[in-house]
C-alpha cells in the first residue's frame, strides 16, 4: 500500500522569512501528529533553515524547489544535495514544467540532478507533464514517454521505488483548470504500466505517483480517490494553511476509507 504525499510547492513565495514561518506553523498546528498521510513543504532556499527550524517536532518533510547536480565548485547561484540536507531537507522537487519551460531544462539534466538527490539520500520528486499544444495534438504519451525514458535513465529497480513522481500536465498548472479525475487516472495508468514494464511490478506498485495541476480542497478528494493518484503536489493552494490542510484531510479522509 502506498502512503499519500501531500507537497507543497511555495514557488517564489512568500516574501519574507516572518511570512514563511507563519504559513508553515499554520501547517504545522493544523496537522498536528498525524503521519497517515505524508506532508511537505517546499520553501525558496532562503527560507529553508527558517522553516525546518518551525517544523522541528512535526512530521512535515522540508522540500527544496531544485538542487544542482554537483556537490561543489565554481557554479554560481546553484545549492547542491549535501548543502540541502544540511538545511534539514528531506525531500527536493526536480524538473518542474516552470524549469522544464521557463529555464529550458532538459529530461538530461533532470536525470543528473535525479542521481544527486540520490546520492544525498534526498527523497527526489520528479514532475513530468504535457502543454495544452502536445495534449491537443494527442501527443501526451509520446511527450510522457520522453520525459520518463529521459529523466528516470540508469535507475535500479530499488532507486526507483524510492522517487517519487509528480504527473503535472502543464495546462492545469496555476490556471484553475483541473483534469478531470478520469483524465488524471487515466494517464496515471499509464505511468504505472510504464513503470511495470521498465522496473517490474514490485517496484512499479511502491512508487508514490503524485497528480498536480490546480489541486484544491473541493477538488482533493475525488482525485487522490483514484486508483493510481498517490498524492497531490500542490501550488496556489499551498499558501494559505487552511487550504492546504483541506487537501490533506481529503487525503486522510481517502487513506481511512481504506484506499
Ligand atoms: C505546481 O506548482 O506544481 C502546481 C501544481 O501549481 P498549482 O497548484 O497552482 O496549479
Amino acid at each position: 500500500m502506498r502512503t499519500l504525499l501531500i507537497a507543497g510547492n511555495w514557488k517564489l513565495n512568500p516574501t519574507t522569512a516572518e511570512a514563511a514561518a507563519l504559513l508553515a506553523d499554520g501547517v504545522k498546528q493544523g496537522l498536528g501528529s498525524a503521519t497517515d498521510v505524508h506532508v511537505a513543504l517546499a520553501p525558496p532556499f532562503v527560507f529553508l533553515t527558517k522553516v525546518d527550524q518551525v517544523l522541528e517536532g512535526s512530521p512535515i518533510g522540508l522540500a527544496a524547489q531544485d538542487l544542482y547536480w554537483e556537490n561543489n565548485g565554481a557554479f554560481t547561484g546553484e545549492v547542491s544535495g549535501p548543502m540541502l540536507v544540511d538545511v534539514g531537507c528531506t525531500h527536493v522537487i526536480i524538473g518542474h514544467s516552470e524549469r522544464r519551460h521557463g529555464q529550458g531544462e532538459t529530461s538530461g539534466q533532470v536525470n543528473a540532478k535525479l542521481k544527486a538527490a540520490l546520492a544525498a539520500k534526498l527523497i527526489p520528486i520528479v514532475c513530468i507533464g504535457e502543454t495544452k499544444d502536445e495534449r491537443l495534438a494527442e501527443k501526451t504519451e509520446e511527450v510522457l514517454l520522453e520525459q520518463l525514458v529521459g529523466s528516470l535513465a540508469g535507475l535500479s529497480p530499488e532507486e526507483m521505488a524510492g522517487v517519487v513522481l509528480a504527473y503535472e500536465p502543464v495546462w492545469a498548472i496555476g490556471t484553475g483548470l483541473t483534469a478531470s479525475p478520469e483524465q488524471a487516472q487515466a494517464v496515471h495508468a499509464f505511468i504505472r504500466n510504464w513503470l511495470t514494464q521498465t522496473f517490474g511490478a514490485a517496484t512499479a506498485g511502491r512508487v508514490v505517483v503524485q497528480y498536480g495541476g490546480s489541486v484544491k480542497p473541493d477538488n482533493a478528494a475525488e482525485l487522490l480517490g483514484q486508483p493510481d493518484i498517490d498524492g497531490a503536489l500542490v501550488g496556489g493552494a499551498a499558501l494559505k494553511a487552511g487550504d492546504f490542510l483541506g487537501i490533506i484531510k481529503a487525503g486522510q479522509d481517502v487513506m481511512a476509507r481504506g484506499k
